[in-house]
């Protein structure tokens, strides 16, 4: 049983047609470097190391977590060995910038193959998801000089990359930072705080760790507007040991085998760091390297629970209780049950819907770049639309999808032997890290929304009624029906935002927030999932994209409208419950 836990196959061809269908992908003048099989060819590779060498390392990682031992820390046996071989394949580099060595190769690409490490074991894939912020962040704002030392050995993989944000009195609310910068007068700055939950603040995957710190100049205006983003690296140009340490990590829920750690900085005077971009502007800085790891925390989740799925789909092909209407004689195996049946396929419709919306954002990521100059700011602001639907939708069903996971296994998927049950404890961090999915909800009603005078959310929701218009003249009548509630889920998502311009009260917003979010992350999941069926048919995926597409509008969208009717006329039972 422990072995069908470390099983893991890259789903390739459910990768391919999502590229395809939703991120675009055989538009050769915005792919270029993915046609001609490139794309198959490097997914194909990077699922063989996954299955080989990642996927079976997830169990050894929760079962020998990551460990502290006078501020060194070890990671669990055969993470160093992976992490070096797999940085050697040049994976690390894939997105990275060419002139520090990367290969420029698009986001919805490493998207797709972020997928595959973060299935493989997320615990795991988490130390390359930060060492990616702080190349995004460097190369947008670091000084020429830092960007040369620090960037080719970031991306190489050769050293890794933290993001220290979060302090014990500050954690959503980052404007409450207390970790100090001062002028050191020599260009450089000392840092002293403390910062908590950082994850592999310290490991001994790399030889050097370049945190990168928010802190505050003792003359910093108070709140956000007085924050400073620095470099703060482990071990210093001149090969000593930075003022800085790991004083514990966490034990956790989940995620054993990534060391989550408190940081000390500047118990000697203070850690020399270096700034990044300009004084107090360091929020803004941290938020290019946010909006990257938001994306990918979405993906994690799209990971995870495809790899639920895949072992839920194994169990369920062998485990054998009662007899379907079906059989003659003898137990059959749960999978011919209608209610098992209907679990597996709710596990991979959420799961196709989850790694749509990422693929989407990739795609619009991309087009950010790669579009003709005119069209780039449109799409700047479709992917900042969707990067709150992609981590919250994703992460939020990686949970709901592994806990099925588990049903499925029955009390099998109770007990650790099978992993069904790690799967479930290893996703519930992803709802509350990189901004808790309450705070995207926020974040989506109060600033996505109005970009564009609303502008961009109308444009999402003028694709997603297209989706549906191609759906009632597909010729196929359960399609169609799909469209038909697509339609009705969308206008019932127009009249939320209406609502929510209309009004003065962002009280009564804010309460709506989270049920809107997921109202439209089911539309516009909905809308790609009928492309993907669409782009599929006469292939072998056919049958499974029609399936899922339907299975999804049919269970998910179409909760939209009494969604809605929950958003707009309830906000009062929410903002005057009594809790005594
Ligand atoms: C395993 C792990 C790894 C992590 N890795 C890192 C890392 O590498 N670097 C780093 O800097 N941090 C890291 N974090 C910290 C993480 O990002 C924070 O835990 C997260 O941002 C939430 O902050 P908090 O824990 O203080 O919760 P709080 O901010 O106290 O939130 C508690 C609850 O209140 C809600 N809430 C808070 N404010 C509001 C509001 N204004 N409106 C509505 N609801 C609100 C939240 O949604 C949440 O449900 C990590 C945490 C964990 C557990």
């Amino acid at each position: 049983m422990a072995q069908t836990a470390m099983l893991y196959h890259a789903p390739i061809h459910s990768l391919l047609s999502t590229m395809r269908a939703v991120g675009g992908m055989d538009d050769a003048a915005l792919y270029p470097d993915l046609a001609d099989g490139a794309a198959e060819a490097i997914l194909e590779e990077a699922g063989r190391f996954a299955s080989g060498r990642i996927a079976p390392l997830n169990m050894v990682g929760d079962r020998h977590a990551a460990r502290i031992t006078d501020g060194r820390v070890t990671t669990p046996p055969g993470w160093k060995e992976t992490y070096r071989d797999w940085a050697e394949g040049g994976w690390n580099a894939l997105a990275a910038p060419e002139a520090f060595g990367g290969q420029g190769l698009p986001i919805l690409l490493n998207v797709a193959c972020a997928e595959i490490w973060n299935a493989s074991s997320i615990a795991f894939a988490l130390c390359p998801l930060l060492t990616a912020g702080a190349i995004e962040a460097l190369t947008a704002h670091g000084a020429e000089d830092l960007q040369a030392r620090y960037l080719p050995k970031l991306v190489s993989g050769q050293w890794t990359g933290t993001m220290n944000l979060t302090e014990p009195q500050a954690g959503s609310d980052l404007s409450a930072l207390r970790s100090r910068a001062e002028r050191a007068g020599d260009g450089t700055y000392r840092i002293t705080g403390q910062k908590i939950y950082i994850t592999y603040g310290e490991h001994d995957c790399a030889e050097n760790i370049v945190h990168l710190v928010l802190a505050r100049l003792s003359d910093a205006p108070a709140g956000t507007r007085g924050i400073s983003l620095f470099l703060v690296p482990k071990i210093l140009p001149d090969g000593t040991h930075n003022d800085l340490r790991c004083h514990s990590i966490e034990h956790k829920l989940g995620i054993h085998g990534s060391p989550t750690c408190t940081m000390i900085f500047g118990d000697a005077g203070g850690a020399k760091g270096w700034l990044i971009g300009e004084e107090n502007r360091g929020l803004a800085c941290m938020f290019t390297m946010m909006n990257n790891a938001r994306l990918m925390v979405g993906v994690q989740g799209a990971g995870i629970a495809e790899r639920a799925t895949q072992q839920a789909l194994a169990f369920a092909k062998e485990r054998r209780q009662g007899r379907a209407s079906t059989a003659k004689e003898g137990m059959s195996p749960i999978i011919e049950h209608p209610d098992v049946r209907r679990m597996l396929l709710e596990m991979r419709a959420k799961t196709s819907a989850a790694r749509s919306l990422c693929m989407a954002t990739a795609a619009a990521l991309d087009g950010q770049h790669r579009l003709p100059e005119e069209k780039r700011a449109a799409a700047a602001r479709r992917a900042s639309l969707l990067t709150p639907l992609a981590k919250s939708y994703s992460t939020d069903i990686a949970l709901e999808v592994a806990s099925l996971g588990v049903q499925i296994h029955g009390g099998m998927g109770f007990v650790e032997e099978t992993g069904a049950a790690q799967h479930y404890r290893d996703a519930r961090i992803l709802p509350i890290y990189e901004g808790t999915n309450g705070i995207q909800a926020i974040d989506l009603v109060m600033r996505k929304l109005p970009l564009a005078e609303g502008e961009t959310a109308q444009e999402e929701l003028t694709r997603c009624k297209a989706s549906a218009q191609k759906a009632a003249t597909s010729g196929d009548a359960g399609l169609a029906a799909s469209g038909a509630i697509l339609a009705g889920a969308a206008e019932a998502a127009a009249s939320c935002i209406k609502a929510f311009a209309g009004t003065n009260n962002a009280d009564s917003t804010l309460a709506g927030a989270t049920p809107f979010q997921r109202l439209f992350a089911t539309v516009s999941a909905g809308a790609n999932l009928i492309d993907i069926a669409l782009a599929t048919r006469g292939s072998a995926q056919e049958k499974m994209a029609l399936s899922e597409c339907r299975f999804f509008i049919g269970t998910e969208t179409a909760r939209a409208e009494s969604l809605a009717a929950h958003i707009l006329n309830d906000a009062d039972v929410t903002l005057e419950a009594e809790f005594g």
